[in-house]
């Protein structure tokens, strides 16, 4: 059960300052999110009563759809993605209009946009929060010290035994927001093509959502991360898993142990899904 935020502080307990206007809700009605058709099916638990309108943000669709399903090419970020080339070239196209993108205020106070990292062919895709001062200063998400306990979970032979250029690292908003407080809604629905962009060229099996602005930000659900945290589910054919953002393990090293049964599931989930499985 994650703990619950301080007044003024980020709902997944980073300890970052919220914005004015922080995220506490889905992203506006204008966000680029479809709305459940009724014919999906979800894996993770869910109550039989369907949730009220305002908490049904997380979109699903089954997996066989994947591939025709167009709903994932949204205007914003199907233009930022070129028709042909490899998936890295197509990433290095994304990445150079994330870095000299100004679309948002919070290109003012940034040294750097800092794009996503890794394998462009990954099953697995791990997204963050925002830059920090040291993605900031390198250019690369989770370098800081969230970054070495997100590096120990992807590569502890106990763990994920993977190695970190094995997967993709990124993040939902691509600048610092100054004194890393909270993305603002607004910042995310303005970031998010690229994300989307990012997600679409690389189509990983599963992505792992780390902390509640990644799972609002990616999906748009308003669940609770304690309610949702290590259950998979299905947002426009992806498998999603939400668990803690490294940077609250931090600050709360007993959920630990919370975590580690999250990533013990995507290594099973991983496991199942190259072999074949479901
Ligand atoms: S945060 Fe995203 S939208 Fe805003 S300036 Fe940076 S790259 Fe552009």
């Amino acid at each position: 059960m994650a703990t619950a935020p301080r007044s003024g502080t980020s709902a997944d307990g980073t300890g970052r300052p919220v914005a004015h206007n922080a995220v506490s809700a889905a992203p506006p009605a204008h966000v680029p999110v479809q709305s459940d058709n009724g014919s999906a099916r979800c894996l993770a638990e869910k109550p039989t009563a369907p949730p009220p309108r305002e908490e049904a943000a997380v979109v699903v669709v089954p997996v066989a759809t994947r591939q025709e399903s167009d709903l994932f090419a949204t205007p914003a970020s199907e233009s930022l993605i070129p028709k042909t080339g490899s998936k890295a070239e197509k990433l290095k196209h994304i990445e150079l209009l994330v870095k000299k993108c100004e679309q948002c205020s919070l290109c003012r106070g940034r040294t750097q946009a800092v794009f996503g990292v890794g394998n462009p062919d990954a099953d697995l895709m791990f997204v963050g929060e925002a830059p920090g001062r040291e993605e900031d200063l390198q250019g690369e998400p989770f370098v800081g010290r969230a970054g070495q306990l997100l590096n120990k979970i992807i590569e502890e032979e106990r763990s994920l035994g993977m190695k970190r250029a094995d997967v993709r690292i990124t993040n939902v908003v691509r600048c610092r927001p100054p004194e890393n407080r909270q993305p603002s809604p607004e910042e995310v629905t303005v970031c998010r093509p690229y994300l989307l962009a990012e997600i679409e060229v690389v189509k990983p099996k599963i992505i792992c959502a780390l902390g509640t602005t990644a799972v609002r930000g990616l999906t748009g659900s308003t669940d609770p991360l304690s309610r949702i945290r290590g259950t998979f589910f299905l947002w426009k054919g992806f498998l999603v898993i939400p668990t803690f953002h490294p940077a609250y393990l931090l600050r709360n090293p007993e959920e630990k142990r919370k975590a580690w049964e999250d990533v013990k599931k995507i290594r099973e989930k991983l496991a199942s899904l190259r072999s074949g499985g479901g």
